[in-house]
């Protein structure tokens, strides 16, 4: 039976986004108890029960409110959307991992054109997301749904094209395709159930995401402290990635110069830094920041 006094988050057992979605509940201040081959594990220092599925049943735990929240690859959760009159689950966060694109190849070196793909044959796992590219683009085309092997279909002569995933391009590479048009960018995703939540599990549920939201944001984030002269604060702001109103404050002894103090939100590149110098800044120093609320 499950514990209705605890939240419950379906996230993949194992494959692409397992590791990941433990790291973050780690990163997000849980202690997470799982033993070998269970399909549970607990937080011992959180209200949060894990449910760990192949990652195609998470949207269906999600929509039924078997679990309140879940973690899945956006292209997963969309093929499962369209299949739903009515979509049970929505997206809270983008989490930037589990990244790749859902991309129609065709055999390489061969010449490629839209309209070529009118009356073929497109070999996929992701039917529906395939059909809804093809309606949007005009074209009348054959799907061919397969379980997996998808790149294997061309050379069978079972398709003519294939739409299936890719992150480096290595197995299509391997099997003498090539990409020519993205269907759909994905990464993985935290959902919620849109089912009414009860409000002791809705403040839970509050408290966990907001600490997600912290961990996203810091990921990327860097403490940036700098001295500038004065004159130079405008282009300075300018330059500071994904910073708001940075904190100037005036050195002693120093007339017309200050130290600039700012949150970066973006990613600090090498590259910034000699953008920052040129315009003027001096004794640059970026830390990491541990924890962040937003
Ligand atoms: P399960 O056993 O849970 O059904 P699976 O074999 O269907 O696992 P994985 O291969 O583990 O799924 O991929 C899970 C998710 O990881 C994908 O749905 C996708 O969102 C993401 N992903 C990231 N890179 C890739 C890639 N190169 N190929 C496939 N999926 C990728
Ligand atoms: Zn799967």
């Amino acid at each position: 039976m499950t514990d209705r006094s605890r939240l419950h988050m379906a996230i993949q057992k194992s494959g692409r986004l397992a590791e990941q979605s433990r790291d973050l509940l780690k990163s997000a201040g849980l202690k997470i108890q799982a033993h070998k081959g269970q399909l549970n594990a607990r937080a011992t220092n959180f209200p949060l029960d894990l449910m760990l599925v192949r990652d195609d049943d998470i949207p269906t735990f999600v929509a039924d409110g078997v679990c309140e929240l879940g973690i899945v690859g956006l292209n997963v959760l969309e093929e499962y959307a369209l299949g739903q009159p009515q979509v049970g689950v929505e997206v809270i966060a983008r989490l930037g991992f589990g990244r790749c694109a859902l991309k129609l190849a065709a055999p390489a070196g061969q010449a490629f054109a839209l309209a070529d793909l009118e009356g073929s044959r497109i070999a996929t796992s992701y039917p529906r997301l395939t059909r809804r590219f093809l309606d949007e683009q005009g074209i009348a085309a054959e799907v061919v749904t397969m379980r997996g092997a998808v790149e294997l279909a061309p050379r069978l002569g079972i398709a003519n094209y294939v739409c299936d995933l890719v992150s480096t391009g290595q197995t299509l590479e391997a099997n003498g395709l090539e990409p020519v048009l993205t269907v759909l960018d994905s990464e993985a995703v935290l959902v919620r159930t849109a089912k009414t939540i009860d409000p002791d599990r809705a403040a839970q549920l509050d408290q966990l995401t907001t600490r997600i939201d912290g961990v996203i944001a810091t990921a990327e984030s860097k403490y940036i402290v700098l001295n500038a002269p004065e004159s130079a604060l405008p282009d300075i702001s300018r330059i500071l990635p994904g910073a708001e109103a940075p904190t100037v404050v005036p050195l002693v002894g120093r007339q017309g110069h200050v130290a600039v103090q700012a949150v970066c939100q973006e990613s600090v590149f090498w590259e910034t830094l000699e953008q920052l110098k040129k315009a003027g800044a001096s004794a640059i120093l970026v830390m990491p920041i541990e924890k962040m609320m937003l």
